[in-house]
């Protein structure tokens, strides 16, 4: 695809917060924060989330938090707490002090909840989850109040007591606030606001069995860490009245404002926590971090680099009007930043033996070659040059096609950093497959063209013996349908089975048996590839696909 305009738009989130702080509201400070819930590893959505939130507090000399969004405790996990963590930092940013969890406020949240009851603002109600929500009525119908609702302030806290002490089972009653029951906005038809969970949480232990809801949480959290601007998805615009009642009815520090953006949809992928869950659960694929998932640990498993990701964010922009980003904007994003920053290195895919007929058995010249066109800062690496070298199945041609300017009988080809040589002979097995090729080299062709004739072909190779064994994993896209779960479609039946094709026979040059995960090479002519320190075990190397040199999915 062509070159997308990458300058940073100045969105209209950047442009609130200017006029805030113009306006010399909250004193001029900037806090944001990102919330996730530790129910599942963050995707690529939430990379989004996670760039603008940080990015707008370093911009503006602010600070973003990190808040744990735990309130689901039966959901949530340490696994998920530690991978969310890593996940951020890997992306290049640090939160302001320690990390945070809604669940630090569960007193707070508490002594608010008796607060908002004593103002006779809350109530116990007893009412089944079933009748709460016939009560609750439709868009079109107003609800009716429960006949709990009228209860005294003495009886509420009573209540409210019996269900924090346990003494009341799950589902039995539920905290909600008093609004409207006939608001047009169903979110303010009385909230629930707290539930009994009798269920232990992995940072509060067993110290509650009532819990309180998400939208109830949610912007207490926000005011008791005096966030200025609590940026959220657009699926909570409809929430943002209750933010604001909440807040107005308590005395809390301040009252942070919140602001809606579109979520990222990308297509061919699917980012639904939910959904990504049952791939791991069902063992669609090998975990949350399996290079083939959108998640941001198996994108650096991938070999995604988090300036692709971070300079993929600031192309999409910040919108508020939900759309669909093609996937090939985040490839093209990490094939630019690769172009640049990867080491090459060559790796033959399908070996075929090629003897160097006019070259003494057992003699080595040892090849130096820059491991980066244009950056010298990434050094050289040396490639013994030897009698017996492979080269790759599809870059030899015994009746090739006019255009075909790689390896044919009879005429010449570059070795990549190294000489010319020509086929001479071509061996077969007795089935008639081309098992190996004798070719003479031309001595005088290293590093200059040959004399008094042109050879267009380059192509990489690796000597035989020195070459390392190595396993590639061929990946492409997850899902082979551009919106895998759009309307009523199953995700699952669009999972692409060509998503890994396992190569286990490839030949790499000697440099890379000392590859490390942290940055991809480019195989010359073949792609992006990084180690899978994961798999690479027992003298074993593995290597992943990140990309394709070139987009092969655009269209036309
Ligand atoms: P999911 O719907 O996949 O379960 P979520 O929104 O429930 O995701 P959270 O852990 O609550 O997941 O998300 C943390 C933050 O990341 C929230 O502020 C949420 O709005 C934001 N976020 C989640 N998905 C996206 C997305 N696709 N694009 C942008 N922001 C996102
Ligand atoms: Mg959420």
């Amino acid at each position: 695809m062509s070159k997308p305009d990458v300058t940073p738009p100045s969105h209209f989130i950047r442009q609130i917060i200017r006029k805030d702080l113009d306006a010399g509201k909250n004193s001029g400070r900037v806090a944001t924060r990102f919330p996730p819930e530790p129910n599942g590893y963050l995707h690529v959505g939430h990379a989004k989330s996670i760039c603008l939130n940080f990015t707008l507090a370093q911009e503006f000399g602010g600070t973003c938090n990190l808040r744990f969004d735990d309130t689901n405790p039966e959901k949530e996990s340490q696994e998920y707490i530690d991978a969310i963590q890593r996940d951020v930092k890997w992306l290049g940013f640090d939160w302001n002090g320690a990390v945070r969890y809604a669940s630090d406020y569960f007193d707070a949240l508490y002594n608010y909840a008796v607060d908002l009851i004593k103002q006779d603002k809350a109530y116990v109600d007893e009412l089944t989850a079933d009748q709460i929500r016939e009560y609750r009525g439709t868009l079109k119908e107003p609800g009716k109040d429960s006949p709990f609702r009228c209860r005294s302030v003495e009886e509420n806290l009573a209540r409210f007591e019996d269900m924090r002490s346990g003494k009341l089972e799950e589902g039995k009653a539920v905290l909600r606030v008093k609004i409207d029951m006939a608001s047009p906005n169903i979110n303010m038809r009385d909230p629930v606001i707290y539930r009994i969970k009798k269920a232990h949480h992995h940072q509060t232990g067993d110290k509650w069995c009532i819990y309180p809801m998400y939208d109830y949480t949610h912007c207490i959290s926000d005011a008791l860490e005096e966030i200025t601007h609590s940026i959220c998805t657009l699926e909570f615009e409809d929430h943002r009245p209750l933010y604001d009642w909440v807040l107005d009815q308590l005395d809390v520090p301040c009252h942070p404002q919140q602001i809606e953006f579109a979520r990222l949809n990308l297509n061919y992928t699917v980012t639904s926590k939910r959904k990504l869950k049952l791939l791991v659960d069902e063992k669609y694929v090998t975990g949350w971090d399996d290079p083939r998932m959108p998640t941001i640990a198996g994108m650096r498993r991938r070999g995604f680099t988090p300036e692709s990701i971070r300079t993929f964010c600031e192309m999409i922009g910040v919108t508020k009007s939900d759309g669909v980003v093609d996937v090939g904007m985040l490839e093209f994003a990490l094939r630019d930043d690769l172009d640049k920053r990867a080491p090459r290195a060559m790796c033959v895919l399908n070996p075929l033996k090629v003897t160097i007929t006019n070259w003494e058995a057992g003699k080595q010249q040892m090849l130096t070659i820059p491991s980066h066109p244009k950056d010298e800062s990434l050094g050289v690496r040396e490639i013994p040059f030897t009698r017996e070298l492979y080269i790759d199945q599809t870059d030899f041609m015994e009746n090739p096609p006019k255009d075909f300017k790689r390896l044919v009988p009879g005429e010449e080809v570059r070795l990549r950093g190294a000489y010319v040589i020509r086929c001479d002979e071509v061996i077969k097995d007795a089935n008639g497959n081309v098992i190996e090729l004798k070719c003479s080299h031309d001595e005088n062709t290293l590093g200059k063209n040959p004399e008094g004739r042109k050879v267009k072909g380059v192509i990489h190779w690796v000597p035989a013996q020195e070459s390392v064994p190595v396993q590639v994993r061929l990946y492409d896209r997850l899902f082979n349908n551009e919106s895998p779960d759009s309307g009523d479609k199953n995700f699952l039946d669009f999972i692409n089975p060509n998503a890994l094709v396992v190569v286990d026979n490839a030949r790499a040059e000697p440099s890379l048996a000392k590859a490390t995960s942290t940055i991809a090479f480019q195989f010359e002519r073949e792609g992006y590839f990084v180690k899978d320190d994961a798999d690479s075990t027992g003298g074993k190397l593995v290597f992943n696909r990140t990309i394709t040199l070139r987009d092969t999915w655009g269209k036309g």
